[in-house]
Order: C-alpha cells, then structure tokens, then sequence
C-alpha cells in the first residue's frame, strides 16, 4: 500500500513517535511523506521515505495528484487545528481530494491508531481490488 505521512509543526514529534511505535508495520508499505515531516521521520527512525516538496510549498499538493491518480491508499495527516497555516487551502484541497476519491484519511492521533491496525489486519486490501479494476477498465 502506499501510505502517506504529513504533520504540521506542533504535531511532527506526534507523528516521529506514532512512525516508531508502529515501524514494524509501515515498513511493509511504500511511504511518501511532506518534506519536512519525512527528513524528520526517516531520521528518527530509518524508514525509507520518498519525500515531496516542504508542505508550505506544494508537498500538501502533490501527494493530492497522486490521490487523484489513485496511487494512494492511506493518509496520517497530523494536522494542528490551533495554529493558522499559510498554506491552509492546500490542506483543504487534500482533504477534499480524498473524500472524493474515498481514500482513508486520519487527521489525529486517535483515528491514526485505528487505521493502522486496521491496515495490519488486512482491512485495506480492498484498495487492491479498486486499483485492479480501475487498471482493467483503462484498457
Ligand atoms: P512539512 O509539511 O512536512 O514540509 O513540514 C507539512 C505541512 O505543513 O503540510
């Protein structure tokens, strides 16, 4: 699965101690992240992360193309809801994107909890059969 990790500043040491509490399970998936919030991840915990743009700069952005693309199927989005973000429409516009395309998407803790031990149990493995169909239909 491909699985992406944002955080906003206040939140990036949240989203450092959920990557290693739960390192066992996202090593078994392809993981992208902002480019902050992935420096500060692969190196507390040497995940191997393919990292986008800070983000403030389009990070937010590009990983809602590939929600567009349909090549992604998970989110932690540890977002900070006390503190103004310049960049507060990208955020929006990936929120937006995967209620459109119905990806999973958890912006606390909390629901991050869940998700990823429901992605452990196999409870995501439907994604599979979406990106199969949707590859089959393109032909
Ligand atoms: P960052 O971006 O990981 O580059 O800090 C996160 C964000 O604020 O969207």
């Amino acid at each position: 699965m491909n699985i992406a990790l944002i955080a906003h500043d206040n939140k990036k040491k949240q989203l450092i101690n959920f990557s290693i509490a739960y390192k066992n399970i996202l090593e078994k998936h392809c993981l992208f992240a902002t480019g902050t919030t992935g420096k500060l991840i692969g190196e507390a915990t040497g995940l191997n992360i393919q990292c986008f743009m800070s983000g403030p700069l389009g990070g937010d952005q590009q990983i809602g193309a590939k929600v567009a693309n349909n090549e992604m199927d998970l989110i932690i989005f540890m977002r900070d809801p006390l503190t103004a973000q310049p960049h507060e429409p990208d955020v929006l516009a990936l929120l937006r994107l995967s209620d459109v395309h119905a990806i999973p998407i958890a912006t606390n803790i909390a629901t991050a909890e869940l998700l990823i031990k429901a992605l452990e149990r196999g409870d995501m493995h439907w994604r599979e059969i979406i990106k199969q169909s949707k590859k089959h239909n393109k032909k």
